[in-house]
């Protein structure tokens, strides 16, 4: 990448000392000169950090980064290493080339490579709550490629079953796909949360999104799961995770009005949800998050 400092080591146009090379990933001393030995490992092609890197290239990196670790700690005296990394300006990134660095290290050598830090300000089972993982489910923006799932998600006679108090299946069109798209992903305008729910073996399995109402000021949440991955508890899971990522976006209650007859009913009380009023047609459910 143009103006990239590292880029430009890579291809010889900046000078470095190279402790290794391979086809996908180059090691060179840092010049810092802050401590003895200190060497960052980068991958040829350019990625930012960590969040953009594909992971075979990530994979790469490390392999090269427990190469040189093992080099140093059985070939140069040395008896172990801190790896470290800053991914983002936030993190301390200052050179904006994904790059690992390592500082050698020697029992006794009296370097402190840990950072002091300043205290937690909130408790762990808040933040817990906030950041723990569905191993096998994960939530992700669609590109507007990826819309055709959507489309089949809202056209399926049995996912939308529960629907019909709404009249059933939702047309999608292709040409509606890119106005709702910049509506709903790209000026969400912190009003419009949406993400598909994608399972790491069968791929995308239905939506979860939430949205402003202006009418009623509220905040209401949307959650489908496509009708073949029922009763998996896959509902369970995708509304746990709506409601997290709804308060870590400052959401503090959350609403859902479904259909009276819709049997999801008792997935909202189980997640803490309750009835705020009903009427022959909707149940409108409110949590606290
Ligand atoms: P970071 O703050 O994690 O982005 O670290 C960037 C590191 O790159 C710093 O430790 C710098 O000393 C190092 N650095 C910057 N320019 C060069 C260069 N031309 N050759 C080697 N290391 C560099
Ligand atoms: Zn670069």
């Amino acid at each position: 990448m143009k103006d990239c400092i590292f880029c430009k080591i890579i291809i010889g146009q900046l000078p470095s000392m190279k402790v290794y090379e391979d086809a996908d990933t180059i090691a060179f001393m840092d010049i810092a000169k802050d401590v003895d030995g200190h060497i960052l490992v980068v991958p040829k092609r350019h990625y930012k950090n960590i969040l953009d890197c594909d992971s075979v290239t990530l994979g790469n990196v490390m392999d090269t980064v427990k190469r040189i670790s093992n080099h140093l700690t059985e070939n140069c005296g040395y008896d172990g290493v801190n790896l470290l990394n800053a991914s983002d300006e936030s993190a301390g990134q200052s050179v904006p080339h994904f790059h690992i660095h390592i500082i050698p290290r020697k029992r006794n050598d009296g370097i402190d490579a840990w950072p002091v830090f300043n205290g937690a300000e909130s408790g762990i089972e808040e933040i817990y709550n906030k950041i723990v993982m569905d191993a096998d489910i994960s939530c992700v923006i669609p590109g507007l490629k990826d819309l055709w799932f959507r489309q089949s998600l809202l056209s399926d006679k049995q996912t939308m079953s529960y629907n019909n108090a709404y009249g059933g299946t939702i047309a999608f069109p292709e040409e509606a796909w890119q106005g709702w798209y910049d509506r709903w992903i790209v000026n969400h305008e912190n009003k419009r949360f949406y993400r598909y729910l994608k399972d790491n073996k069968v791929g995308f399995i239905g939506e979860i999104a939430y949205h402003f109402d202006d009418e009623i000021q509220k905040y209401i949440a949307n959650i489908i799961i496509k009708a073949e991955y029922r009763g998996r508890g896959l509902g369970d899971r995708g509304l746990k995770l709506l409601c997290r990522l709804a308060k870590a976006n400052g959401i503090d209650i959350l609403y859902d009005d479904i259909a009276a007859d819709n049997p999801a009913a008792s997935l909202f009380l189980k997640n803490g949800f309750v009835e705020e009023y009903r009427t022959d047609k909707i149940i409108m459910f409110k949590k606290k998050l």
